[in-house]
């Protein structure tokens, strides 16, 4: 089957080093995989959650498309490239099957890689040839792959966990979803419509609405829910009281208060300077806490993220 995408937006993703599987799939290697491989170091969902970085897939079932264009986000967008958005859509979807083999067949080849090196931990190299979770929140919007709940099941029977990652202007999709995923992220980087319009530059109509749609749906999810905040510096850290009552609305599980990267194509949007400080990110964690209740669990430096609770702690992944 032919790809219908256009070729610089085929070319730049892997200019980056996507794996593409199938005609909407891909799977990266990420950062945070290489790190536990080969310096001992996992990335903050490992503190947090449990998860192994290590035997952690990195996909997403639909690459090409995103319902809005976030200044922050690291991914080509296709503004980037000069491509619009209508280019990009296709309604041919690949089986769930087919992407679930896909994905494991570009993590061993990604792993391959790894075979010659004398720095990679051994032991964790063999451990990683069986991943056994899958962050579905690489690129694009997840919840366009209409079959979703079936992928997230497939993933399941296969004895993976799961961490779904959306925006949030999709709502119909998780109302309808067969299989709830391990964890469900739900993005808020704005606490009213005019920094959204501004921050996520939606693509589609009433995106906020249904943001705030999506938002109302969590307290019906029986899994760990978590909205993440990824905070630019004098675009989006101001407002606290709304962005509390978008938490009061969604009464998530756990929030996540995350300071911009100027990494990947980010860095054609945004400048270094509007990357928050550490301080900055407890600083407006802190404030959250105090406005919605929620307590300050546990943060990474590094990441530049701290963790909000309503649990005493957080549930951990059986990843054994
Ligand atoms: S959970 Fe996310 S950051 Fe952690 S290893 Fe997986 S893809 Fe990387
Ligand atoms: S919603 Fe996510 S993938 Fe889409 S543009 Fe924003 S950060 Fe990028």
């Amino acid at each position: 089957m032919e790809i219908k995408v256009p070729h610089p937006l085929l070319q730049a993703l892997k200019k980056q080093r996507y794996h593409l599987v199938g005609n909407h799939s891909a799977v990266k290697r990420c950062k945070w995989l290489h790190d536990s491989l080969v310096h001992g170091r996992s990335c903050y969902k490992a503190k947090f959650y449990g998860i192994k970085s290590h035997q952690c897939i990195q996909m997403s079932p639909a690459i090409f498309y995103c319902t809005q264009q976030c200044l922050f986000c690291w991914r080509a967008q296709n503004s980037d490239l000069q491509i619009k958005w209508s280019e990009t859509g296709t309604q041919i979807w690949d089986e769930p099957e087919s992407i679930v083999c896909g994905s494991l067949y570009a993590q061993e080849r990604i792993l391959s890689g790894y075979k010659g090196n004398q720095q990679a931990d051994l032991r964790k190299l063999r451990e990683a040839l069986m991943p056994r979770h899958v962050a579905i929140s690489l690129a694009g919007e997840p919840t366009l792959y209409e079959p979703l709940g079936d992928l997230i099941r497939e993933f399941h029977r296969k004895r993976f966990t799961t961490f779904l990652v959306t925006n949030g202007t999709n709502p119909e999709r998780l109302e309808e979803l067969k299989e709830e995923p391990t964890q469900l992220y739900v993005s808020v980087c704005a606490p009213n419509q005019d920094v959204f319009k501004k921050a996520c530059r939606p693509q589609i109509k009433n995106a906020w609405t249904k943001l705030n749609h999506t938002l109302g749906l969590l307290p019906s999810f029986r899994c760990p829910t978590v909205i993440r905040m990824t905070l630019v510096r004098d675009m989006n850290m101001e407002n606290v009281e709304e962005y509390a009552k978008l938490i009061k609305k969604a009464d998530p599980t756990y929030i996540e208060t995350k300071a911009y990267m100027h990494v990947g194509f980010s860095n054609l949007r945004l400048t270094f300077e509007r990357m928050p400080s550490h301080r900055q990110i407890r600083e407006f964690a802190s404030d959250l806490s105090d406005k919605t209740g929620y307590k300050i669990l546990d943060e990474s430096v590094d990441s530049r993220v701290v963790l909000l609770s309503k649990r005493e702690k957080t549930k951990r992944l059986d990843m054994n």
